[in-house]
């Protein structure tokens, strides 16, 4: 196994070495891949230790969609933690009152009530609890190209290989095929008529379907229009909620607010994460319509945490969602979307190893293919937890060495930059990428 990332080039400094030896990494980044310190960062530019300058076309995790700058989210965290560090949550703050009303003004419909935590799998965590809270049935439908986190929950939802060694995870869980035209043999409508005939012969028993609208991580996978209104369609049929899963795709990130305003689909119960705080701070939100939080008014919701709404995180995400209105960053995810696609498909039209690219917005994913007519991928599904380097991550290596930090999963680059970025870094990621996919054409 190499002993860093194959872009980081050189030694291990001491801060390397000993955070290697003292801090777990997280998935990956444990004993394949070795930790690059970051001693710098600036907008959509981040500087590491070694002295490399990188633009940042992923947002680190798909999160950072502020960049590295955003002096008004610094200075509401600041004022906050100066006010009072943490209240516990009987006690309130100004920030924690304002962006509940914030959040169910910017989700789609009657989405109106707010239950925060600290990151995603939380999130998922708890819209899992309410949805079962609220309907009195158990099981839970996901799908398998999907990440949902990490904790038991919302990992035994995810159907990504990275769930295996986890399973057989909490009861109750049942994985569905994916709208994938790409590397599915049903096609996406075909596939949502299959989880209609599964939720037919579960019974009365499903609590839940639980989407990304367009699947991030697992591949960027964006369904045609008339999915995900009937996915909603299917689970309300069935007495069951629909749960959306913004956590990656939320917050700008698709040009619109949310991933299901792609498709005028107004969910039961939505989560987010990431680009809540553009992760200033770590914080996780399940908002649910009113009717459900009605529910909640006679009986007790059993769930909490100790930072359930922590005061420097909620001040992160009051200040985010401000700046997001202020600079009218969703409409300008829009328009640099559109470019970023446009130049996409030169890439696509260069190098015969792109076999697919799909997107919308910022949120864009690039399938390599060995043999783009026969749609054979490079690295396979359970490759990625079976083994370190793939042919895709080097592909992402070298569009490092060329200046261009690109996250990859699986068989696909995710192009998820800050939607602050400009068009000179677009075109100087463009650049490394191009230098990129040299290596697998
Ligand atoms: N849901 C989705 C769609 C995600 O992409 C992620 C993380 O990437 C999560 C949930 C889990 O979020 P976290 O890593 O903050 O726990």
């Amino acid at each position: 196994m190499p002993e860093r990332e194959p872009s980081g080039g050189s030694e291990l400094n001491e801060t390397e070495r000993v955070d290697k030896e003292h801090v777990f990494g997280t998935w990956s980044f444990q004993k394949d891949v070795s930790p690059t310190q970051v001693v710098d960062a600036d907008g959509a530019q981040f500087t590491t230790a070694d002295g490399g300058q990188y633009v940042d076309f992923s947002s680190q995790l798909m999160c950072s969609n502020l960049g590295h700058s955003a002096d008004a989210v610094i200075d509401a965290v600041e004022e906050q933690m100066r006010k009072a560090a943490y209240v516990s949550p009987g006690y309130t703050t100004d920030a924690r009152a304002k962006l509940g009303k914030k959040l169910a003004e910017v989700t789609p419909g009657d989405l109106s009530k707010t239950f925060f935590s600290t990151s995603g799998t939380e999130a998922v965590e708890a819209a899992i609890k309410i949805a079962r809270f609220y309907t009195g049935k158990q099981k839970v439908v996901s799908r398998y190209r999907s990440y949902h986190g990490a904790t038991y929950g919302s990992i035994s939802v995810t159907g990504d290989p990275r769930r295996l060694p986890a399973e057989p995870g909490i009861p109750g869980t049942i994985k569905a095929p994916d709208p994938y035209a790409y590397g599915s043999t049903l096609d996406p409508m075909e596939s949502v008529e299959y989880i209609d005939e599964m939720l037919e012969l579960e019974g009365d028993t499903v609590a839940a379907i639980l989407v990304e609208p367009i699947v991030g991580s697992n591949g960027i996978l964006v369904p045609p229009d008339e999915y995900l209104p009937r996915l909603k369609e299917i689970a309300h049929d069935h007495g069951a909620l629909l749960i959306c899963d913004e956590v990656m795709s939320g917050f700008g990130r698709t040009g619109e607010w949310f991933g299901c305003d792609v498709f005028d689909v107004e969910p039961d119960i939505m989560t987010m994460a990431k680009g809540l705080t553009g992760a200033y701070q770590p914080l996780g939100a399940t908002i649910v319509t009113s009717e459900i939080a009605e529910h909640f008014e006679e009986n007790m919701f059993c769930h909490g945490h100790t930072y359930s709404g922590h005061p420097a995180a909620v001040a992160a995400g009051l200040a985010t969602i401000e700046t997001y209105q202020k600079e009218n960053l969703i409409d300008r995810a829009n328009e640099m979307g559109g470019y970023v696609g446009e130049r996409i498909e030169e890439l696509a039209a260069d190098h015969p190893s792109v076999g697919e690219t799909r997107g919308v917005g910022l949120f864009r994913g690039i399938e390599l293919s060995r043999r783009a007519d026969e749609r054979v991928p490079f690295g396979t599904r359970s490759d990625k937890i079976s083994s370190g380097s793939t042919v895709v991550d080097e592909v992402a290596a070298t569009a490092k060495e060329n200046g261009a930090y690109v996250a990859n999963m699986i068989n696909t680059l995710i192009i998820a930059p800050p939607l602050t970025i400009t068009k000179d870094e677009v075109d100087t990621a463009i650049d490394a990428l191009n230098a990129g996919l040299a290596v697998s054409d």
